[in-house]
């Protein structure tokens, strides 16, 4: 490996050595791209890597709100503004138990070179809070986002920062953080945030871009390999927005998804989860309960494995974990190479460990990286900002044409970027590298700050 590369790797080691995933997403991103910095001494010499390991700007702040009963409950809210070098810092806010600063770095770090692929003008953040939705009422949800939208408002606007969602915000919460936004402000800038209501701004073909674009992408892959999407068994983890995409797109593209899973186990559907009846029941059930798929098994009558995972099954052709970061860990990354699956595309941001991406990545098994894979999400949030400050809106075939020909372009770019490297097809180091020459040659084009 580049020296350079690798002192940067363990200055951060040291340095935020409590910071688990940021570490993680850090070594894989930097070790892909040692390659470039022995080509380019240049970026040594301007201390890119240092200044690109470090957020640009990241706050945390105090969110209060009151339960039904009148009780005041505080929270820890977290925005991380990673780099602006390409756009105004672009990524999702997920609500959830267990996020901390060093997941909103991971996600703000991938973000920034998920956001480069994408073509589009943007830069990377994240930002969240450890505030729980599950079990929440409408009201107590409201006002967290009034809250929390308080605390940030001034941090954030159409050229400057543009938040969406993630795990746990949708279009409901980005509803109530706009409007909030618009009532502090007094004035209408719907650029501020992504995901919105159509009836406000909002870009169709949005909710569903996540997942259409990874099955877009996907669809690249199986060209390429004199492969088709017809008659293709997939198994999904996750049941939310993401897989929701992947799921109706995957129908409409003749494939099928038959296994599908949440924190409570997996459900094994094998006619496939096609009809419109059973799609709209997923939606249902995760507005009701994002903590269990079980009663997907109940109401179709099929199989349900409860606590399990279902990697290492056979009777799939495609993997695409669309949960949670480290969802698939060595010992679950030997059971898919023991399955003998052909394809493993990664949808949710970081699902591998690093060892196991690497024992994957050393097999057979063709190999996805989510940064490119789930980058048209973001990518249709880009369109919906074009939108706003245009003042007009899209049709649905046209957000979807670009969707396509962005998915299209992200797998071409990588896959070149690969070769131009001489490290022949390697989706995971090629999205890596071409999302990394763009921030870095923009970085060091602008200067020393
Ligand atoms: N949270 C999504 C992501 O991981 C979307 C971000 C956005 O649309 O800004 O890319």
């Amino acid at each position: 490996m580049n020296a350079y590369v690798e002192k940067v790797i363990e200055e951060v080691k040291e340095k935020y050595r409590d910071q688990k995933e940021f570490v993680q997403t850090v070594e894989e991103v930097l070790s892909s791209v040692s390659c470039v910095l022995d080509r380019h001494p240049e970026y040594e010499e301007a201390g890119i890597l240092e200044r690109m390991v470090e957020p640009e700007r990241m706050f945390s702040f105090r969110v209060v709100w009151t339960d039904d009963a009148g009780r005041p409950h505080t929270n820890v809210g977290y925005r991380c503004q990673f780099n602006g070098a390409i756009g105004p810092y672009k990524g999702g806010l997920r609500f959830q138990k267990n996020v901390n600063e060093s997941i909103m770095k991971f996600l703000a770090f991938e973000q920034t070179y998920k956001n480069a692929l994408t073509g589009l003008p943007i830069g990377g953040g994240k930002g969240g809070s450890d505030f729980d939705p599950a079990g929440k009422s409408e009201g107590e949800i409201m006002r967290f986002c009034q809250s929390y939208m308080t605390a940030l408002y001034r941090y954030i606007g159409p050229d400057q920062d543009v938040p969406a969602g993630d795990i746990g915000v949708s279009g409901k919460e980005i509803g109530y953080l706009f409007g909030q936004y618009r009532r502090l402000r007094g004035d209408y800038q719907n650029g501020v945030l992504t995901g919105k209501g159509l009836s406000y701004g909002g870009s169709l073909i949005r909710p569903e871009a996540t997942g259409y674009g990874a099955i877009y992408y996907l669809n690249e892959v199986l060209k390429d390999h004199n492969d088709t999407l017809q008659g293709k068994k997939i198994g999904v983890s996750g049941y939310g927005n993401v897989a929701w995409g992947i799921i109706k797109k995957a129908a409409e593209l003749g494939a099928k998804v038959t296994y599908m899973s949440g924190p409570d186990g997996y459900i094994h559907d094998e006619e496939g989860i096609v009809t419109a009846e059973k799609i709209d029941f997923i939606t249902k059930m995760r507005r009701d309960d994002p903590l269990h798929c079980k009663p997907y098994a109940e109401r179709f009558g099929c199989a349900f494995v409860a606590n399990e995972k279902f990697w290492g099954v056979k009777d799939v052709d495609i993997y695409m974990p669309a949960a949670i970061q480290n969802d698939v860990t060595l010992k679950e990354a030997e059971k898919i190479l023991a399955s003998g699956v052909k394809y493993y595309i990664e949808v949710a941001n970081m699902p591998t460990t690093n060892e196991a991406l690497q024992l994957l990545r050393n097999s057979d098994i063709i190999v996805a990286p989510s940064k490119a894979v789930n980058a048209g999400g973001v990518g249709v949030s880009a369109l919906e900002m074009s939108q706003n400050s245009q003042r007009l809106s899209w049709s649905e075939e046209e957000v979807d044409e670009l969707l396509k020909l962005m998915m299209k372009n992200i797998y071409k770019d990588s896959k070149k970027a690969a070769q131009e490297y001489g490290l022949g097809y390697d989706l995971v180091a090629g999205a890596n590298i071409a999302g990394f020459k763009k921030v870095a040659q923009a970085m060091y084009e602008q200067g020393i700050f």
